[in-house]
């Protein structure tokens, strides 16, 4: 039998979490944690409240209901530990987990309010890399923040040749188009200049092509022809608009 990861007692697991990190966890556990945070924290809250109307009104505080600085410090190492213990736990949540929120912006605290795909500083989405249902977990190093365009272009896989929209950008980036196309038939590097409009400078990228696809424009209607790609210089996946580049060569090997 399984034990919980929290108070270490056997559980049952057909009724019990199955965390990712395969531990188990007893569901009444969770909730235990959670409600013993939510009682220090209104609590705190209450000494929070009390101390402002002994400022303003101090003959309505009953003293009896005031607790000393320690007791109050006594909590919050309290609420503390109970966090940690739950955001251990929120880690291998098998879906996504109530802090997420908080989750999304510890990241952007970290990176910027910046998508990982076109590097565009954007309002964000929090995706994870590994999704949870192939094994991935909640922890900050399986998540990636992601814009609005970029995340529909991923669930939107277009047939490059079918849609007149594409035909459009077609005949617009004829050129590339068709070099980038026979690069990737042919697992062949391109290599090219590029300048996002927030980039100072120009760098030229070595990619391996995978596909091209357009994204839809956030702003103005219409779409952008893009390659997706493994860029060297990146040492990542990255999303390249086919009107930036310049300079396009296929690396011949
Ligand atoms: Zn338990
Ligand atoms: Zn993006």
């Amino acid at each position: 039998m399984p034990y919980c990861t929290v108070c270490k007692i056997e559980t049952d697991f057909e009724y019990d979490i199955a965390l990712s990190n395969a531990e188990y966890l007893h569901y009444s556990c969770v909730l235990m944690l959670q409600m013993r945070k939510r009682e220090i924290e209104t609590a705190l809250q209450w000494q929070k409240s009390q101390f402002v109307l002994s400022l303003f009104a101090p003959t309505e505080v009953d003293q009896q209901d005031v607790i000393s600085e320690a007791e109050i410090e006594d909590l919050r190492v309290k609420l503390g530990k109970l966090e940690s213990i739950l955001s251990g736990v929120y880690d291998h949540l098998p879906c996504w987990p109530p802090d997420w929120e908080a989750r999304r912006e510890e990241i952007i605290r970290q990176n910027g309010s910046v998508c990982s795909h076109c590097e565009v500083e954007a309002d964000v989405y929090l995706l994870h890399d590994i999704p949870v249902f192939e094994g991935g977990t909640n922890e900050l190093d399986n998540l990636t923040l992601i814009c609005a365009a970029c995340y529909r272009g991923m669930y939107r896989e277009v047939d490059i040749f079918g849609t007149s929209t594409l035909k459009a950008s077609q005949s617009e980036f004829s050129e590339p188009f068709a070099e980038i196309q026979s690069a990737i038939e042919n697992g062949q590097k391109i290599q090219f200049d590029y300048k996002k409009p927030s980039d100072r400078r120009w760098t030229t990228r070595v990619v391996i092509p995978e596909r091209l696809f357009n994204i839809p424009n956030t702003r103005e209607s219409g779409e952008t022809l893009c390659v997706e790609g493994f860029c060297e210089l990146r040492q990542d996946t990255r999303v390249f608009a086919l009107g930036r580049m310049q300079e396009l060569v296929v690396i011949e090997d």
